[in-house]
């Protein structure tokens, strides 16, 4: 006989169970609810608790659904757990929504883009409200980088300095912009008046993932608001805390209410609720491609704007005349910084034959020397763990690929300690075009070096992917370095650099990559229709 449904489950969930076949995903997440509920104390979940990090930071830490700027229950009382990936100790349980609180949620957000409060309010307290809020997620800083840290297991040192940093500057960008949202006038002769209102969209659903969960919050907060849309914001299952963190300091800050919505919750529910949701005018998502692509699919049901930032398999390019000791650093920090789970590291190293051998005993010694890995919340670590079970088991199934598929196994190449999700620094040379670890994104600290000749054959190796996001060149030839990032697809390239984005500048990609861009002033057009009105100057018909 079944169970009768709880009202509220503490359980271990799929982020923690190693067995894929114990997720939501395959077993459906009520059966899942039902087989770890007989188990387990069955006991309602307040909405707030005192947590204690590792670091002895206390965090008054929001557990409910922020709808309408309150925290609330969601209505099954369905929860999910989030685990500390250093050693898998749970951090606590939050309320994970389903398709009836995306209902509450998305008519908070509606309600909200109607009212006065909001799409009266003059432009530049729009702005003045993003700017509460930067200062608020600035005041914050320790204790956000901190829940960043325990729930996702990158280095509390890169949480702070990159991370916060980052969210904050994005918050403060797109306040400025608030003001300076303006269309055009058409000049089409004297008798006939044309001009363009940006307006909002509407409902924005935006969903986002683990990798940087603050930072991805601002990129598609500021942009969002500073136009005057409203907002249904879902974060990953992996890294809830943050982000509702977050919610509170959005209303601390001053927003009305129903301007931002965020719910923690599962992508098959949750998000694809979001995704399919007919009061939802926009949906921006970043994750993986193959979710990208359900996304697009379930959108279309009104036809939603879409902005997908989705995986890649970037190529670093470094030809003979490069100054190799640049290279070498770029090369390590841009795929093992954040434990290599970066949607734009350049994973991939085309070194030119006449220095393959010599770049290879480099950047091998560069990753011996400064890969430190640990406690994340230790000031020496380089690379924490990787963000869940599941994941690092994908991880190292990859280089096992890499070793039957005949590449050269450099250094690395196991896990690393008794608990936790570590992996040590892999690099694989003698990488073909064709192999599965050339072609498919590991998103972990495993770096693929294969060999070229000619600048012709580095373009093709490079483009060689069904991915277009990032891509680097190396070299000290100024034509060539241009000559070569034209021909590269990719929607970024940097010359003599990786990963050194900047959020003035659009971020996104081609082909499989993702469609649209978020950042910089191209983020604005994204959350905006560009409506044109025709005045009759004239007096005829
Ligand atoms: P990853 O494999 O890196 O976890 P995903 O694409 O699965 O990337 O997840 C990124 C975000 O997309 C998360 O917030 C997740 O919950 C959400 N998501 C996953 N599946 C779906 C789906 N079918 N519809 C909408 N959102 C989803």
């Amino acid at each position: 006989m079944p169970l009768p449904r709880p009202l509220a489950i503490l359980t271990p969930h799929s982020k923690h169970i190693s067995s894929s076949l114990l997720t939501p995903r395959f077993l459906g997440e009520s059966s899942f609810h039902r087989r770890f509920s007989t188990s387990r104390i069955i006991m309602a979940l307040p909405l707030f608790k005192e947590l204690v990090a590792p670091n002895g930071q206390k965090i008054n830490q929001p557990l409910g659904l922020f709808i309408n700027n309150e925290f609330v229950k969601s209505k099954s009382g369905d929860t999910l757990t989030t685990l500390n990936p250093t050693d898998e100790s749970e951090i606590t349980a939050v309320y994970a929504a389903n398709s009836a609180d995306v209902d509450d949620a998305v008519a908070a957000a509606r309600a909200a883009f109607h009212s006065p409060s909001w799409s009266e309010i003059n432009p530049s307290e729009r702005g003045q409200l993003l700017y509460n809020l930067a200062d608020l997620v600035e005041k914050n800083t320790h204790l956000l980088a901190t829940l960043d840290t325990w729930d996702m297991g990158k280095p509390l040192s890169v949480a702070k300095e990159e991370d916060l940093s980052e969210s904050v500057a994005v918050l403060k960008y797109y306040a400025g912009f608030s003001d300076k949202i303006h269309g055009r006038t058409i000049d089409v002769g004297p008798r006939k008046l044309i001009y363009t209102l940006h307006q909002p969209i509407g409902v924005c659903g935006q969903i986002i993932p683990w990798n940087y969960p603050l930072v991805m919050a601002t990129w598609k907060l500021g942009p969002a608001l500073a136009t005057g849309n409203t907002v249904v914001l879902k974060s990953a299952e992996q890294t809830p805390l943050s982000v509702l963190y977050l919610g509170k300091l959005i209303k601390e800050a001053g927003f009305p209410p129903g301007v931002v919505n965020i719910l923690s919750g599962y992508g098959k529910t949750a998000g694809a609720a979001i995704a399919a949701h007919e009061g939802i005018d926009k949906v921006a998502f970043t994750g993986s491609t193959a979710t990208a692509k359900s996304i697009m699919k379930a959108a279309s049901v009104n036809l939603k704007n879409i902005t997908l930032e989705t995986g890649g398999k970037s190529p670093l390019i470094v030809f003979d005349d490069a100054d190799l000791e640049q290279a070498v650093k770029w090369g390590h920090s841009g795929i093992m910084s954040n434990m290599g789970q970066v949607c734009t590291a350049t994973s991939r190293i085309l070194v030119q034959d006449t220095i393959y051998d010599k770049f290879i005993q480099e950047i091998k010694a560069q990753t011996e020397k400064v890969s430190v890995l640990g406690d994340p919340f230790s000031e020496a670590t380089f690379q924490g763990p990787q963000v869940t079970r599941q994941h690092y088991e994908r991880v190292l199934s990859y280089i096992e690929a890499g070793k039957a598929e005949g590449a050269t196994l450099v250094c690395g190449g196991t896990k690393h300690g008794d608990k936790g999700h570590f992996i040590t620094p892999t690099i694989f040379s003698d990488v073909k075009d064709h192999y599965k670890i050339n072609q498919e994104e590991v998103f972990g600290p495993f770096l693929a070096i294969g060999k070229f000749s000619t600048e012709d054959e580095a373009i093709k190796s490079a483009n060689c992917t069904s991915y277009g996001l990032g891509a680097s060149v190396f070299t000290n030839d100024i034509t060539k370095a241009h000559r070569v990032a034209a021909k590269i697809e990719a929607g970024m390239v940097w010359i003599n650099s990786s990963q050194d984005s900047h959020y003035a500048a659009p971020f996104g990609g081609v082909k499989q990559s993702g469609i649209g861009s978020e950042l910089g002033e191209y983020a604005l057009t994204a959350y905006t229709i560009a409506k044109a009105v025709h005045v009759n100057l004239g007096t005829h018909l």
